[in-house]
């Protein structure tokens, strides 16, 4: 799927609807104008729409499923919209939004822990090295609750 390339060739169009670059010949009348295929054309007046709100909605997701700060105000309309279906998949964008949030989150923690480890092992590792002892005795003592 050429998502974003909008290429003006002699070859065909891009349906918006089914997300298909297709040839000439499968649009027709209208169909040219509104970027959309005979096939798709022929769908349900409520089907088409419900695609065109989900398109309106997608373009505020990223490539990971994040929805930007900014544009989650956007899909407050659509968690009321008349539509259940509008409604259920502006719930799944959200949803999908939060996870992958949490999952980078856990993934930034890990390496955050990971690098935390790396440099006490390096610390240890100088300490054993220099091989003196006394300031980190010093350094225990400082640290008992007395
Ligand atoms: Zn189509």
């Amino acid at each position: 799927m050429g998502k974003g390339k909008r290429r003006r060739n002699a070859r065909g169009h891009f349906c918006w609807c089914c997300g298909r670059h297709r040839p000439n010949e499968r649009f027709g009348g209208r169909g040219h104008r509104d970027h959309v295929c005979r096939d798709c054309q022929r769908l349900p007046a409520e089907e088409l729409s419900f695609r065109q709100v989900v398109r309106n909605m997608e373009r505020r997701v990223d490539g990971d499923g994040r929805i930007r700060r900014k544009a989650r105000p956007r899909l407050d309309p659509f968690l009321k919209h008349s539509m259940r279906r509008v409604r259920e998949h502006a719930e799944k964008l959200l949803r999908q939004d939060a996870e992958v949030r949490a999952e980078l989150r856990e993934a930034y923690r890990r390496e955050e822990e990971a690098l935390e480890r790396v440099l006490q092992e390096e610390e240890r590792l100088r300490e054993e090295g220099s091989g003196e002892e006394a300031p980190i005795q010093a350094n225990c003592w400082a640290d008992l609750p007395f």
